[in-house]
């Protein structure tokens, strides 16, 4: 049986099974719970969608699929009912993204950290400007996606979570209170952070470019979002640039290799590495903006590094991190001399066999 094999015949007769037993009966004979994500609409109706995923496969391929052998959401039961020309939807909208918040953060900032209300007309115009934001892909999204009111709320969850607040917290999770904190730390910054996602998404560019495959799984890599970062990696992946750079260093008689840790990809790999390093863009993401990459704003770099740089916030120049790697190493060296002494000295003490 091939997980996700169902035709629009078998979740018909799935819809049909759930409409004649009902959604209780339904969901308890095949062991599913109720939707929690997304939902299949069907006619006007609305259906638990991961249940009739689940027993469609009974009609397509002899047997229901149990809910533990298969996730509800995007990666399956969604994307499933989907494929066989179904409408699906989410249930409960994505959470804010570090980009949203900063965006909120800044207009909160900018309000005198007080939350702003449904109607002022900067929250209408920012939420129509989070429904633009190439982040959460639109079938994570639904009708209520970033509407003012949940903006608005969302102000309200950040300004209340202010040092200064006197008073509860409205809501808002672990992100919020972080961004807050990087507002408050270095507030020029960020807001430049704010207005470059702006700027940004009135042009075009943003829009234009693709997710990085590493965003998902580490979002503090850059707090000032992960649209800036992507516009960092596709100036540092962008051929033509590396090209230029590669050309430029090896002309001026320079090796290529690695600023901050000396990898030279030829002298390990021989052939297979010639000609090979990455580059990185030095300039910090709230200075980078629209306009042409320098030269001299990439640094070559090795593919380890390279992802040491990037792995946590605040970033260290290559400059930075070799220093730091000349440091491991002296502090290693002198770990190694201080066991091998007493290890002579013993020895040095044995009597000869
Ligand atoms: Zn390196
Ligand atoms: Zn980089």
């Amino acid at each position: 049986m091939r997980r996700g094999a169902i035709t629009r015949e078998s979740v018909l007769k799935a819809v049909a099974e759930h409409d004649e037993l009902g959604r209780d009966a339904f969901l308890a004979n095949y062991g599913f719970g109720e939707a929690r994500s997304y939902v299949l609409v069907h006619e006007g109706k609305e259906y638990d969608s991961k249940a009739v995923a689940g027993v469609a496969h009974k009609w397509a391929q002899g047997r229901a699929l149990a809910p533990d052998e298969f996730s509800g959401g995007k990666d399956h039961a969604a994307a499933w009912l989907k494929r066989a020309g179904f409408q699906v939807k989410a249930i409960k909208n994505p959470d804010w993204a570090r980009d949203e918040i900063i965006l909120a953060c800044q207009l909160v900032m900018e309000n005198g950290w007080k939350g702003l209300d449904a109607q002022d007309s900067r929250v209408v115009e920012l939420s129509a400007l989070l429904q633009l934001l190439p982040i959460h892909a639109e079938a994570e999204r639904n009708e209520k996606f970033r509407n003012p009111n949940g903006v608005a709320r969302k102000t309200f969850d950040i300004a209340t979570r202010h040092p200064e607040y006197q008073g509860k917290p409205t809501n808002g999770g672990a992100l919020d209170v972080a961004v807050l904190h990087e507002f408050l730390a270095r507030p020029e910054e960020m807001t430049e952070a704010a207005r470059l996602i702006r700027q940004g998404i009135a042009t075009g560019e943003l829009q234009s470019l693709a997710p990085t495959e590493d965003e998902e799984f580490d979002d503090y890599s850059a707090p000032e979002g992960r649209l800036l970062m992507r516009r960092h990696r596709a100036r540092e992946r962008n051929k033509g640039l590396r090209k230029k750079k590669i050309t430029s260093v090896l002309q001026r008689g320079g090796r290529l290799a690695c600023e901050a840790c000396g990898f030279d990809f030829e002298a390990v790999y021989g052939d297979r590495g010639a000609g090979y390093i990455e580059c990185h863009h030095v300039l910090p993401l709230h200075v980078a903006g629209e306009g042409r990459t320098m030269l001299s704003d990439l640094a070559l770099i090795c593919a380890n590094c390279h992802r040491m740089i990037h792995r946590r916030a605040p970033w260290p120049t290559p400059a930075e991190l070799r220093a730091s790697i000349e440091r491991k190493h002296a502090a290693d060296r002198r770990a190694a001399e201080a066991i091998a002494r007493p290890r002579r000295a013993a020895d040095e003490q044995m009597p000869d066999p």
